[in-house]
């Protein structure tokens, strides 16, 4: 995939693109991160790349021709029709299904907003979606850039090292993962639970899609009103449920 991020500040990528799982993506030719500086596409002395608002009012707005012209210039130079997205708290909110979609992707186009954002005209006519981290405003778009380049990633086969370990993910199946256990079996004499254990495969299985199914009922309840169960799931969730409520008594009483 290739991945083209157009910001005023570049060097602030310099870091979460250059270790670990990512880093080794961009090694092995899966990902190709290219930083754009949106000050080079700039035609004054001053390299200006903001104005005040028009109408008044505090900060600045990111001009659009920088903009426009980075955005088309870097369209040629990609292989493949880029999607652009624009960061801006006004987006629809990033999730795992939007992450699954965006990997599909073979060229991603983000434009980091600064200042009090970008002018809506980029907005309306250079920019296919705009992409929100969550319901508050950060001071730029990159933190948001880095977060959804590294979530896109590693659903790209190969950059995991076993391309299972992402599908078993929180959310990547509308639950929450199971819980995670290692060396040592007894820490603090807290034992791991003996199941896991056991080498019996088939036991484990279900252990684990019952603990994500009480880990999903205890922490995100609203996950399991999106997600269609299957019939096994809703009889592993009602054994979830009656425990809980026998250890609720239990505490009570
Ligand atoms: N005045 C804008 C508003 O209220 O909609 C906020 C501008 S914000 C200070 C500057 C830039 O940070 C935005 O243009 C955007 O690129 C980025 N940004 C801020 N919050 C964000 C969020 N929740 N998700 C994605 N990008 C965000």
């Amino acid at each position: 995939m290739r991945v083209d991020i157009i910001t005023l500040f570049p060097s602030m990528f310099q870091g979460p693109f250059d270790e670990s799982i990512i880093k080794r993506a961009r090694e092995k030719g899966i990902l190709e991160i290219n930083l754009h500086n949106l000050r080079e596409f700039t035609h004054t002395k001053h390299r200006t790349v903001d104005d005040l608002p028009f109408g008044g009012g505090v900060g600045m707005v990111m001009k659009p021709e920088p903009l426009f012209e980075a955005v088309e210039k870097i369209k040629t130079q990609a292989d493949f029709t880029s999607r652009v997205l624009l960061l801006s708290p006004q987006g629809i909110p990033f999730c795992q299904e939007k992450a699954k979609e965006l990997a599909k992707e073979q060229a991603l186009l983000l434009i980091c907003g600064h200042y009090e954002g970008v002018d809506e005209r980029v907005r309306e006519y250079s920019v296919d979606e705009e992409i929100s981290l969550g319901d508050y405003v950060l001071t730029g778009g990159e933190l948001a850039a880095m977060v959804i380049i590294d979530v896109v990633a590693r659903m790209l086969p190969g950059v995991l090292g076993c391309e299972q370990s992402a599908k078993e993910d929180s959310f990547y199946h509308g639950l929450l993962d199971y819980p995670q256990y290692t060396r040592p079996a007894s820490f603090c004499a807290w034992k791991v639970p003996e199941v896991l254990l056991s080498g019996n495969h088939y036991k484990i299985k279900l252990w684990r899609r019952k603990k994500m199914l009480e880990a999903t009922l205890r922490k995100r309840p609203d996950l399991l009103r999106k997600i269609k169960l299957s019939e096994a799931d809703k009889k592993l969730l009602r054994e979830v449920k009656e425990r809980l409520a026998d250890a609720n008594k239990t505490a009570k009483s």
